[in-house]
This record gives structure tokens, sequence and C-alpha cells, in this order.
């Protein structure tokens, strides 16, 4: 079969599965980069902003490329490139899937990012869906329930306040006429939506407790994963949650896919997220000159258009590598880093890490803080210039939480990367440095 002797043949695994054995990172590209300081001469570029989006793995590059030559039209061709193209395609869902540890019945539907996979599931909610959502959350999963009835929940401060709060929320919502597919309790259905981990603290979010307090009041849970399973084993059945969403491009794979993946009953039920070819099964012209359309059922009923194999295939690629390699040593290294840039700055008094749940709570390899005096954006502009850092610096695209943690008033900062403050005032913005596998 083509696309087994392919599957077996070319992709080039060894050295990306063999070096985290010895504790070291998995090999990235962009590693050895040399970029030009301000003044003068040159530095290897340290790469310190893997939340934003981070370089593919070198096993990745090299699935990719392998692929290249055969690339062709999924779903759309007897030829063979398309039969190669379509079962790639496919096996791909099977990868994420064990990836994910996905329950037999769930779908693995591609988008385009996880702010695309949360604004498919925001367009399949049930009619009166209420939804739940801490003000906290990174805006792809603040902003795509504008037109349900939702509830943003108050920042918690620890894990158990969170868990309370979720609590206290769904006893008291309010009953509604909503019948289908999760209407629980009588109430009608309910979503709840959680990030795994946060893209401006690296705090990890109590997903499982959340989860069982959402099921226990008939409500169902999304996990925004997006910064989570670049530096977690995932498992949607151990953490019971009913869908999990994350992109490719945090997770070593920026060819221009993401993942919705979990229960299949509100996608099925739902109108396609695009109305097109691919989604369609059946289309026929009706006598009254209108058109019958009958859609897939499968997770192709939100996939309409040519899909993106390439940027599919490499997110099945990354997670094969992360699988092989184990998260073990990618998490021990992470963690040695944020250690020693805490100890480091620690040492500074003008610096305040920002953190939601305490310094001893766990957190992925993601860290922002202020510097008394500075303004983050020029601070940033500042470590890139004179050090060839790369960090990133502003609201992070999740305005509420960095206005909690800074203590601003809601109204008072700007745009994302604005600079807001001059030397010697207040910041407010903020400078985040995220690591993975390469730094
Ligand atoms: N959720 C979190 C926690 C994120 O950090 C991000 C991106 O920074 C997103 C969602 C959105 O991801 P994307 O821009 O790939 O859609």
């Amino acid at each position: 079969m083509p696309a087994q002797s392919f599957a077996t043949a070319t992709p080039s695994a060894p050295a990306a599965s063999e070096e985290p054995c010895c504790g070291k990172p998995l090999p990235v590209l962009g590693r050895d980069v040399a970029v030009p300081l301000v003044t003068g001469g040159e530095v290897t570029y340290a790469a310190l902003d893997y939340a934003a989006s981070a370089p593919a793995l070198q096993r990745v590059w090299d699935d990719v490329a392998a692929y290249a030559p055969y690339y062709g039209s999924v779903h759309r061709g007897a030829g063979y490139l398309s039969q190669l193209s379509t079962d790639l395609f496919e096996n791909s869902r099977v990868t994420v899937a064990e990836f994910l540890d996905c329950r037999d019945d769930d779908q693995v539907v591609f988008t385009r990012s996880t702010t695309d996979s949360l604004n498919l599931l925001a367009s399949a909610l049930p009619a009166d869906c209420q939804v739940f959502v801490f003000e906290t959350e990174h805006h792809a999963s603040l902003l795509p329930w504008q037109d349900a009835r939702v509830t943003y929940l108050d920042a918690p401060r620890t894990p158990a306040q969170a868990v309370e709060t979720l609590e206290r929320a769904l006893a008291d919502r309010t009953p509604c006429d909503g019948r289908g597919p999760g209407s629980g309790n009588g109430k009608g259905p309910a979503l709840v939506c959680v990030t795994g981990a946060s893209n401006v603290t690296g705090e990890i979010w109590p997903v499982r407790e959340l989860a069982a307090v959402a099921h226990a009041h008939g409500a169902r849970i999304v996990l925004d994963a997006a910064q989570l399973a670049p530096h977690h084993p995932l498992s949607v059945r151990d953490l019971d949650v009913d869908w999990v969403a994350f992109s490719g491009h945090k997770l070593y794979a920026p060819f221009g896919s993401g993942v919705l993946a979990g229960r299949a009953d509100w996608l099925r039920a739902a109108e396609p997220y695009l109305a097109g070819g691919g989604a369609s099964k059946k289309v026929a012209r009706r006598a009254d000159g209108g058109v019958d359309v009958e859609w897939h059922t499968t997770a192709a009923r939100h996939e309409a258009g040519s899909p993106n194999v390439i940027g599919v295939y490499a997110i099945a690629s990354a997670c094969r590598a992360l699988t092989e390699a184990g998260f073990d040593a990618l998490v021990e290294r992470e963690q040695a880093l944020v250690r020693r840039v805490r100890e480091g700055l620690a040492d500074v008094p003008a610096v305040k890490v920002l953190s939601l749940f305490g310094d001893e709570a766990p957190r992925v390899g993601v860290l922002s803080f202020v510097v008394d005096g500075w303004n983050s954006s020029h601070f940033a502009a500042a470590l890139s210039a004179e050090y060839g850092i790369g960090v990133r610096d502003g609201l992070f695209c999740a305005h509420p939480l960095v206005r909690t943690l800074l203590g601003s008033d809601p109204q008072e900062a700007g745009e994302c990367g604005a600079p807001e403050a001059g030397p010697g005032e207040r910041s407010l913005n903020a400078i985040r440095v995220s690591f993975g596998a390469g730094t």
C-alpha cells in the first residue's frame, strides 16, 4: 500500500528520538541562527518565545520535506499522489487521537488553530447553551462565545478557588428551555471553557477537578490546550474533558493547522462551520429551484474546502516525535530553566514575577514579569537589540488577566505590545519568557 510504504520508509526519526534519552532537548530548527546586535557583531539567537510560536522540530521538518514531492489533493482524486495524501491525512487523525488519548467515539477535526477550533465549537453550541469562562482566559477562549449566554467568572487566586467559583456558578445557573445533547440537570446545555496552562503565568489549572464539577452539574467542558499540549502529556480520557483544542504552531508544527477533538454529538448536530465541498455528501437541485444538501456527519462536516494536508501531517509528526521522546526530559529541562530564570530575577529587587496562584503553583515553561521603572516594551526591545534574546512583551492577548496581575485599571492599558509607560513609571504591560525543546 503506497501510504504505508511511504510512512515507514521515508520519515527520518532516529536522531530526534535518541537525544532525549540522554536528557538533551529534541532538536529544533533555528537553534544556531546568528542575529546582529545594535552594538555591532553577532550573537547566537536565544529564542525565549516558544509560547507565541515554536520553531519546527527537525523531525517535523524532515517528515514534511520527505512528503512534499508526493503532495496531492486530499479526498479528491484517484491518482497515486491523491490517494497517498488522503491516507496520510486520515492516518494523521488517528495519530492525533492516540496522542490525546481520545475515547473511541471522539472526533478529531482539523482546523487552522486553537482560535479556529474554539470558534468552531462556539458555532456548534446547542440552542440556549450557557457558557462559563474565567476572565483570566486567553482571548481565543474568552471571546468566541459572544453569541451565547456567557458568564464571565472572576479571577480565582488559588486552584481550589477556581473549582469553588465554578461550582457556585453552575449551581446557580438558571433553568432554560434548551433541549438536545448535553442538556443536563433539566437546566439546558452548558459549556465550561478552561485553559490548561496560562500563556501569561504558565500556571497549570486544575482541569480534572473543573471537569468533575462541570459534569456533576450536567455541563460539558472544553480544554484550551494551546500551552499545555507542548509541555505536558495529555489524556482526554484521564482528564475527562469533552473537547480539547490546540495549535500546531505551538507544538513544533508551524504549518497552519490546529485541532479540535472530542465528543461527536454537538458537532454532528451543528450546521457545518464552513459550507462547501468536502463537508457535503450529496447536493441536488430541488424542483422549486433551490438546493438540497446532505452534510457529512463525520469530522469532514466541519472541514469544508481542500484541507491543509502538510499542516496536518506536520502535527502528526510532532505528536509522534514527542510521544517517542516522552515528555520527561523536556519537562525536566524546562523546569530547570524556569528555576534558573526565577533565581536570577529574585536577585533584582525591581522585578516582580506575575502569578495568579502563588510562587509554588506548578507551571509549564512560561513566565512573565515586570521591572519597576521600566517600560516592558523598551525592556524587551533592549533584550533583542543588545543581547539577541527574543521575548514577548505586552498584554499577551489576555488583557483582563494581565491587568488583574498588574493591579491596573480595567480600562487603563491599550493595545497588546503598545509602549504605554515611560521609564520611571509603572508598567502597564509585561515581559514574557517561554521555553521549549531547543532552549
Ligand atoms: N489559547 C492560549 C492559552 C494561547 O496561548 C493561545 C496563543 O497564544 C491561543 C489560545 C490561541 O492560539 P492560536 O493563535 O494558535 O489560535
